[in-house]
């Protein structure tokens, strides 16, 4: 642990905390459901570690890297199927609060962060009712 970031790494620590953190679990999830949501086409935010490190630096040392200011830190990228490009009619599928995956049309499934899972269940929910996804017991 070093002391050395000050605010810059409370700035990156709050954003990876927004964009990594958990939800809070509606009560129509029960745990231990496993959910299908249908996300269609997705598209990711992802932080983007270089920029960090850069505003961290910049935070530390003004002036070092010559920078006006604050580089914009995520990261836009669409989400495709890693074995066959695949980047629509895609589901993620999962239990609230585990690690999740993405299943293409053709069945492929590769990882997708718990969090992602959370906010497609939550959207879904609110804007379709609790009988709009499918789901099964994880026994
Ligand atoms: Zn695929």
């Amino acid at each position: 642990m070093t002391q050395s970031g000050g605010a810059a790494e409370q700035l990156a620590e709050t954003i990876r905390g927004l964009h990594m953190g958990e939800l809070e679990r509606p009560e129509a999830v029960r745990p231990g459901d496993v959910w299908h949501v249908p996300v269609g086409r997705i598209v990711e935010w992802e932080p983007d570690e270089i920029n960090i490190r850069l505003n961290e630096l910049h935070a530390e040392s003004p002036g070092l890297l010559e920078l006006d200011g604050y580089r914009p830190i995520l990261t836009e990228t669409v989400v495709a199927c890693p074995s066959c490009s695949n980047d629509e009619r895609l589901t993620i599928r999962g239990v609230w609060g585990e690690p999740a995956e993405y299943v293409c049309p053709c069945g492929h499934e590769w990882p997708c962060r718990a969090r992602l899972l959370q906010e497609a269940i939550v959207s879904t929910l609110s804007q379709h009712g609790p009988d709009s996804i499918r789901r099964s017991d994880a026994s």
